[in-house]
């Protein structure tokens, strides 16, 4: 734990990972305030040493940083869109968007905040919760140099990260990121479907894969942690997944790039998270697969 009080950051969506990013902030120095409509959520943040606020303006006054961790592009938009959130931003708050939202939607919002005299820049994850906890995740971060070097500093306490180009590109290649793990793990499901009907153990599978050209991020962390041992826990909801894999296939067709196996894996995927209901796990598609 640092000694010398570091900048105020506003965090904003204190989740499945905003919990644990929070606390990376907190044990840096950072004077967190966070804001989350769940009371546990805010609880939580209270127990590990930071502020709680009512609302998210309440949080941003008087920030450096305001921190985004949110479901989705919607809810990126009503918080930036609250006009006495946009009060409470003045020149010299830098905005980071580290959710998974549609790289379109952060260039307009980027537009709208910098009337404020703020700067938006988007900066989403990969890593999960594991990657959140440890301080471990792999920031792609999108905006001028000079407003994405003026992060750096905040940013090193939660991963790594690399500037990936002007704003909205970290949204993309976020999104596009997802998209191939989604493939990943839904083309892993069928290989492991196929070999357990056949007779293979899946366990000597999944370990014969990770040594053959198969490998892949499902072979390697999510069907050894998550599938085979049946915990279907990884701490990212199915959903989201499928947020994340609509997000790239839109861009796609926005910008006039085909993605045939992208659009047929998000109907699959589709069917999963209506079959599963809210609040599945990501994994569950394996089990999901399994039983077609
Ligand atoms: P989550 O649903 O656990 O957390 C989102 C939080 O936002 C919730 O606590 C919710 O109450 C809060 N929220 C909703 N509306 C709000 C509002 N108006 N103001 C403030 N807070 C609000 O989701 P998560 O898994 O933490 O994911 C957050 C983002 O990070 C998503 O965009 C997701 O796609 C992305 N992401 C998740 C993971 C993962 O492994 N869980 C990994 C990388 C990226």
């Amino acid at each position: 734990m640092s000694t010398q009080q570091k900048d105020r950051v506003a965090f904003v969506g204190l989740g499945n990972m905003g919990a644990q990013m929070s606390i990376r902030l907190l044990d840096a120095g950072y004077d967190v305030v966070g804001f989350d409509p769940a009371d546990t959520a805010r609880a939580a943040l209270v127990t590990a040493g930071g502020k709680s606020a009512e609302t998210a303006a309440e949080a941003i006054a008087g920030a450096r940083y305001v921190i985004l961790m949110l479901p989705s592009s919607r809810v990126v938009e009503a918080v930036l869109g609250d006009d006495n959130v946009l009060a409470a931003l003045t020149p010299g708050t830098t905005v980071v968007d580290m959710s998974s939202s549609e790289p379109l939607s952060t260039v307009e919002l980027a537009k709208a905040v910098e009337k404020t005299g703020a700067i938006l820049v988007d900066a989403p994850v990969s890593g999960g919760v594991a990657g959140a906890q440890a301080g471990k995740l792999t920031i792609m971060a999108g905006g001028s140099e000079e407003s994405v070097a003026a992060i750096a500093d905040l940013m090193a306490p939660m991963g790594v990260m690399t500037r990936v180009g002007d704003t909205g590109a970290g949204h993309a290649l976020k999104s596009i990121n997802n998209l191939m793990a989604a493939v990943g793990l839904l083309v892993t499901s069928e290989g492991v479907a196929i070999g357990r009907r056949f007779g293979l153990d899946q366990e000597l599978m999944v370990s014969m894969l990770n040594a053959s050209s198969g490998q892949n991020a499902a072979t390697e962390v999510k069907f050894p942690k998550f599938v085979i041992p049946e915990t279907y826990n990884s701490g990212f909801r199915l959903e989201l997944m499928l947020k994340d894999m609509r997000i790239a296939t839109g861009l796609a067709s926005a910008i006039g790039v085909s993605a045939p196996l992208g659009e047929r894996a998000v109907e699959v995927w589709a069917d999963a998270d209506k079959d599963l209901g809210p609040g599945a796990d990501q994994t569950e598609i394996a089990k999901w697969t399994f039983n077609q």
